[in-house]
């Protein structure tokens, strides 16, 4: 299959592996990954095993569902259990835990809690019947909030005032910055996410490289294009220099995709703050409705409460999805968090780094009774 087949040839991936081998000085590389499907892939095809063991790969905040904190989802089964609506959501956030229940079990207790694919599906069903309200979850990076702001701007344009949406997109910069403020992470440098860059181009990185002096190649999903990527970084690195770099030039522009830029703009503004699970409340890293959409706004219709919901007593989210520990060393991993009865979100998202290790390197390590 074109663009699967050639980025997956095990000839092409080990010469890149030698070729990494052969240039890693001796000292430590921490590299950090953003984005869940880049963990995905790095699990799936062992990478990390493809790599000097001084090459550190560290798993960072960029899945979707994960990055919510549990009170977000509390606060939609608020909605949908006091207010006489239909929630719609996508299939991920439908199994992602709230405090006491996840979407599917409040469905499952009766809630109007409805699965769908994409926001338009959510306007098609408020459409289709004029006398129910019906709202939209709305959760993920630049590359899902183009898709809502253009149904946003279609709602308007069709009159159809019984849709609103619970708006949680989230930005890709501010929690890099505070990843970056964080000594603890002391990282040197980035693989880029491929799919938000897509979006939003290259020049949202250029702070990284410009305040932080750090490398961060925009890279594909394939594990040509992830060890590519890692080889580019480590010339990076051990020379010193800090530059944005594209790998993923089969999909990324430097100045992104200006339809879903310009859609953004016209529905979306900074929220001044927003809670992230892991990282706590971070500055304009969030997106709400400007004023001439609020009314499609489903915060101000039903007047949400912010929640804030502990994580689950043992449960290390928080610390797995900012890469400040393992998904090994939380003690709950395989015991009583597995994909079909999630404790965290990262459990419940294939770009979770805990689905992803329990699904690519946990089964093995238990099938071989390496593990209980
Ligand atoms: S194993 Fe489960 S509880 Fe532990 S960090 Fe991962 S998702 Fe959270």
């Amino acid at each position: 299959m074109q663009f699967v087949d050639e980025y997956r040839d095990p000839v092409l991936i080990k010469r890149l592996s030698a070729a990494i081998h052969e240039r890693v000085k001796d000292r430590q590389y921490r590299i950090m990954e953003i984005c869940g499907g880049h963990t995905h892939s790095i699990y799936r095809f062992g990478l990390q095993e493809l790599l000097p063991s001084n090459i550190e790969l560290i798993h960072g905040p960029g899945c979707p569902v994960c990055v919510l904190p549990m009170g977000k989802v509390d606060e939609a089964l608020v909605l949908a259990r006091t207010h006489d609506i239909t929630l719609t959501a996508f299939g991920d956030v439908m199994r992602v835990p709230g405090s006491k229940e996840s979407p599917f079990q409040a469905k499952a207790q009766g809630a109007d809690i409805r699965m769908v694919y994409s926001p338009m599906d959510a306007l098609k069903i408020a459409m289709n019947d004029p006398s129910r309200e019906v709202v939209f979850f709305a959760i993920g990076f630049e590359t899902t909030a183009p898709s809502t702001a253009l149904t946003i701007i279609n709602a308007a344009r069709l009159g159809i005032e019984n849709f609103s949406v619970f708006c949680n997109h989230v930005t890709v910069g501010p929690p890099l910055r505070a990843i970056m403020d964080n000594e603890f992470f002391d990282l040197d440098g980035f693989i880029g996410p491929g799919h938000v860059s897509t979006v939003i181009g290259l020049t949202p990185y250029d702070f990284v490289a410009d305040e932080y002096h750090r490398p961060i190649v925009v890279t594909g999903f394939e594990p040509a294009d992830l060890m590519e990527s890692i080889l580019w970084l480590v010339k990076l690195i051990d020379a010193g220099e800090a530059t944005v770099e594209n790998q993923y030039v089969r999909a990324v522009q430097r100045e992104g995709n200006g339809a879903a830029l310009a859609a953004m703009a016209e529905v979306f503004e900074e929220r001044p703050k927003f809670e992230w699970r892991g990282l706590g409340s971070i500055d304009s890293s969030a997106l709400r409705l400007r004023e001439p959409y609020q009314r499609f706004d489903a915060e101000l219709r039903y007047s949400v409460t912010p929640i804030k919901s502990p994580e689950p007593e043992g449960a290390l989210c928080g610390e797995v999805l900012i890469g400040q520990r393992r998904p090994e060393e939380c003690p709950l991993l395989g015991s009583s968090c597995r994909p079909e009865s999630p404790i965290g979100a990262l459990m419940v998202s294939s770009e979770g780094a805990c689905s992803a290790y329990y699904t690519y390197v946990h089964r093995r390590l238990v099938t071989n009774g390496e593990r209980p």
